[in-house]
């Protein structure tokens, strides 16, 4: 495609900021709509998987996001008494994959992001609130009653994407039936500062995850109705649920200020396999959000932005680039909306005796079946 021609992105989140890095890089111009004042982040990590490092490697990111984040060497899963159900062999498939797993705050990823785009295509504090089809063009209104014009709108605008429900009208993404929450804190001498946990109960789980320098991420989940609210604080409400499970779970909860504590809700919306109509196309959570059960979201969403951004460079025409992207993403962005979903399913089950032969099924996992599994999450290959 001509590279003359501008890409216009409506959000400036993990999938934005990448997509707008690619075109970059690839010669185009990009202008990067984004509602908030200013980028920042929930205060939590995220997990960027081997595949999300591998993706940014073929921008030339990956050093920069590696270099920010801290390293993960072991993964396990664990009972509520602190007993090991499965390990993950992370640092074996890095190595193998030829890329790190990488746990970062999430401040930090977008710090890298935006530096690495510079200043001039972002637009803070402006909401692209929709778009109209033109014969030479994508046309797309803004916040602020103006209207700017470019040769494809991408709709990079999360779970709640305005510019989806304007063009697949699909109504408000689905409740998984579980809400998070999440935090950062300092605890001084935690033990393990390479590895990441995911403690299963019933219709509870907590996750471990150490960020380097000390601190730690950590997040939990409760079966609840969508919309609560922690009163008067998350604290209390953590430290009953969580109650005599193994520590440092509670000195995690103790040593996070309340107000520093994100309760998230968590959705996902049934697969689709239309992304792409006209001028108008979608990334990351806007065209697959999915519940956060695989660690995957982010990670999608970099891949999406790469591949999107490869396809607009090496087609001639639109309408050829947007249905390889629709190709080479759907399937793999899709297949990881259902396992999420399953996979959250039965780590929120309440039922005692369930969940007692959830944990030893999961113990008898051959690991050969797991490490075929992680090696095709983990693997990305670029186009
Ligand atoms: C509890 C939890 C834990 C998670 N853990 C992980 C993990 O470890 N690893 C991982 O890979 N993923 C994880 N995820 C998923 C991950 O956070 C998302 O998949 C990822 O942030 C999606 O990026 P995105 O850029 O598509 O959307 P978002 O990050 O939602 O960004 C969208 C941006 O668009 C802006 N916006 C919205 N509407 C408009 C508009 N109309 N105009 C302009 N701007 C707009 C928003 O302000 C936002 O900045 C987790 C999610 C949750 C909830």
């Amino acid at each position: 495609m001509d590279t003359n021609r501008t890409i216009l992105i409506a959000g400036g989140g993990i999938g934005g900021l990448t997509l707008g890095v690619a075109l970059r890089r690839a010669g185009f111009s990009v202008r990067i709509f984004e509602r908030a004042a200013a980028l920042r982040p929930a205060g939590a990590g995220i997990t960027m998987q081997t595949n999300a490092i591998l993706a940014f490697r073929t921008i030339g990111l990956d050093s920069a996001v590696a270099a920010a984040g801290h390293v993960m060497q072991r993964g396990a899963i664990l009972d509520w008494r602190g007993h090991t159900l499965g390990t993950m062999l992370v640092s074996e498939m890095a190595q193998e994959l030829g890329a790190p797993m990488i746990a970062i705050h999430r401040a930090r990823l977008q710090e890298v992001l935006q530096e690495a785009l510079g200043p001039e295509p972002l637009t803070l504090g402006i909401k692209v609130v929709g778009f109209r089809e033109e014969a030479e063009g994508v046309c797309a209104r803004l916040s602020d009653g103006t209207e700017v014009r470019g040769e494809l709108l991408v709709g990079a605008d999360g779970l709640r994407s305005t510019v989806r429900a304007q063009l697949l009208n699909d109504g408000e993404p689905r409740y998984a039936g579980y809400t998070s929450w999440r935090g950062v804190c300092e605890v001084p001498g935690l033990a393990d500062a390479s590895s990441t946990a995911e403690t299963w109960g019933q219709g509870l789980r907590f996750g471990i995850v150490p960020l380097g320098q000390g601190r730690t991420y950590w997040f939990a989940t409760a079966n609840l109705p969508a919309g609560g609210i922690d009163a008067p604080d998350a604290h209390g409400e953590l430290l009953s649920r969580f109650s005599g499970w193994h520590e440092p779970i509670r000195a995690l909860i103790e040593n996070t200020p309340a107000a520093a504590i994100v309760r998230t809700d968590i959705h996902d919306r049934p697969p689709v396999q239309r992304w792409a109509r006209g001028r108008v196309a979608l990334l990351g959570d806007a065209a697959h959000p999915m519940t956060p059960n695989m660690g995957q979201g982010g990670g999608q969403a970099v891949e999406d932005a790469v591949v999107l951004a490869r396809c607009l460079a090496t087609e001639k025409e639109l309408p050829a680039a947007l249905s390889r992207y629709e190709a080479l993403r759907v399937p793999r962005a899709n297949g990881f909306v259902s396992q999420s979903r399953r996979l959250g399913q039965i780590g929120q089950w309440e039922n005692a005796v369930a969940c007692w032969a959830r944990d030893r099924l999961f113990q008898l996992v051959p690991e050969r079946g797991m490490r075929a599994n992680l090696r095709r999450v983990l693997t990305f290959t670029s186009i």
